[in-house]
């Protein structure tokens, strides 16, 4: 006989969700369904967390926010009610890794999406999932060729600050590498004028635009400072 498990992982989304959390919370969680149902990736992301809620605990999926991604991987956190979750996403497959605060420790996981060691995982990422842009969530059924952090389709420019979008002089994330310092020629970014120029600069150089599964094949870069920060790595 199929346990439990398997039975709920044919039922509907919505159904999953009503199950899943506390009667005050369902409107509210079905409200973020109804926002993500056109993007493929934050339904997988969805029905992994309702048909196999972490710890058995009814808290209600309240944001889905990308931290990486990189040849058609995500790492995204799922925000719940008290929690935040991050999973590994790929290919429609979705895996938990386990408690946000606990970080990432898995040694290809990291180096898969360019992390030195767990320690760089925070110093990237920040210790709050807050600050981080939540997943695209279409309004029409998206081609999966649509860049899951910033919602630009293939041969589009992402928009800037989008964590997906390369770096066109080291090819690493643009919103992690050291570039734009070196670029500007200054040690700190202090003003949005620093910024504007950065990004003439970008353009002057050409943007990497968008494309469907991104697979460059670029080396680690150096040293990175947390995405967009205001100071180079020591
Ligand atoms: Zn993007
Ligand atoms: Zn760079």
């Amino acid at each position: 006989m199929p346990g439990l498990r398997e039975e709920m992982a044919h039922l509907e989304l919505p159904l999953l969700i009503k199950y899943g959390v506390l009667p005050e919370e369902k409107e509210k969680a079905l409200a973020v369904y109804e926002k993500y149902r056109f993007s493929a990736a934050a339904v997988s992301l969805l029905r992994c967390y309702y048909s196999d809620l972490p710890e058995a605990r009814e808290e209600m999926a309240i944001d889905l926010k990308i931290v990486a991604s990189r040849q058609g991987a995500d790492l995204v956190v799922l925000q719940s009610t008290r929690h935040d979750y991050i999973y590994l996403h790929s290919d429609g497959q979705v895996v938990l890794l386990g408690e946000f605060k606990n970080g990432i420790k898995d040694e290809s996981i990291l180096r898969h999406f360019q992390y030195k060691n767990p320690d760089d995982f925070w110093e990237k990422t920040g210790t709050s999932p807050a600050h981080l842009p939540s997943m695209h969530a279409p309004e029409a059924t998206a081609s999966p060729g649509v860049c899951v952090a910033c919602g630009v389709a293939a041969g589009e420019l992402h928009i800037l600050g989008c964590p997906v979008e390369q770096c066109p002089w080291c090819e690493a994330q643009l919103s992690h590498c050291n570039c734009r310092f070196d670029q500007l020629g200054v040690g700190t970014i202090e003003d949005d004028q620093q910024l504007d120029r950065f990004e003439l600069l970008l353009e002057r150089k050409g943007r990497i635009r968008f494309k469907s599964g991104q697979n460059p094949s670029y080396p680690t870069a150096g040293n990175d400072p947390p995405p967009f920060s205001d100071e180079p790595d020591k």
